[in-house]
């Protein structure tokens, strides 16, 4: 009989839950709302209650086990020292949601890293290795996969590429506190303050200063040709494949895979990441794959339940 698990995507307004089979299939999925009231005290107890409800005619003992995703970085695939984003401090997710749940077994990944692995798995790094994936939003975040795991390093830091210094002569600080970070010009945020500087220096186009504008019009407008948006587009890709090269020589993985908000404007981006990535990689004569994230929303439920099934 094929083995089903449940999957948990826990994100800081919604929580994803779906049953998975080990082949990668989803059998239902549902959202409940985060209650971070009480400093996220009813968050676990909520997730195993909604579990248990969906059961239909299948048994708690039916299921191989639990995987589930949190916004911050996971010790021993368990144990998380803060999640900010859900007023969590000190928290054994793995073993409390376990006893929650009759003690089956509990795997807890970072958001960022099962999302890698889910696109690894079943979306589009499927079948490569290894995969290094990027998800540009509001920062920028990424995941190693390596041999079928998640690389998370000593301290849980390896491949937070978003804070990799591209300019160290930038005058604005990341949140980070360095100055100079690949996401300061290749996060969503950061395209529309790229922008910003490209139209102060002159050139022309057809946003202005004077209005609001989001970093998908800045994309469109560079997809039109619009002067100041191809620009500014160019130099975030720029950026952003000066430092897969960098990944590359460290790690040589043999597919990129682009997700997040920012993906969403496709094959332009992809190809000028490929132009510039074969500028900056000259050495190596077989260049790896880059291809955009296929699971959207969904990532963080196949690598919460490839974790399961991995054990
Ligand atoms: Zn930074």
């Amino acid at each position: 009989m094929t083995k089903i698990c449940a999957a948990v995507d826990l994100g800081g307004t919604t929580v994803k839950i779906g049953f998975l089979t080990e082949e990668g299939i989803v059998l239902e999925k549902w959202e409940i709302p985060t209650n971070k009231e009480n400093g996220g005290k009813s968050i676990l107890s909520d997730i195993a209650t909604s579990i248990k409800e969906h059961l239909g005619n299948k048994k708690l003992s039916d299921l191989c086990g639990v995987g589930i995703g949190v916004p911050g970085p996971v010790q021993n695939d368990s144990f998380v020292e803060r999640c900010v984003n859900l007023g969590w401090g000190a928290t054994d997710v793995g073993k409390e949601l376990s006893v929650l749940l009759d003690n089956l077994p509990v795997k807890v990944g970072n958001d960022a890293n099962i999302a890698a692995l889910g696109e690894q798995w079943m979306g589009g790094g499927k079948g490569a290795d290894p995969v290094m994936f990027y998800t540009l939003g509001t920062g920028v975040g990424g995941g190693l996969i390596y041999k079928d795991r998640i690389v998370t390093g000593f301290k849980g830091m390896a491949a937070e590429v978003g804070h990799l210094c591209m300019e160290p002569n930038e005058v604005d600080a990341c949140n980070c506190g360095g100055h100079g970070c690949l996401e300061q010009y290749a996060s969503a945020t950061g395209i529309v303050k790229e922008m910003k500087r490209t139209l102060q220096s002159g050139v022309s186009s057809r946003l202005s200063l004077e209005s609001e504008f989001s970093c998908k019009d800045v994309l469109d407008a560079a997809k039109d040709g619009d002067k100041a948006a191809v620009e500014t587009i160019e130099r975030s890709m720029d950026y952003l494949a000066r430092s897969m090269a960098y990944v590359s020589y460290v790690i040589d993985p043999q597919v990129f895979v682009i997700g997040g908000g920012v993906s969403k404007a496709g094959t332009y981006l992809v190809d000028l990441v490929e132009k510039y990535f074969n500028k900056y990689c000259q050495l190596m004569k077989e260049k790896p794959k880059f291809g955009l994230a296929t699971l959207g929303n969904d990532a963080g439920m196949y690598g919460a339940a490839r974790l399961i099934f991995l054990l």
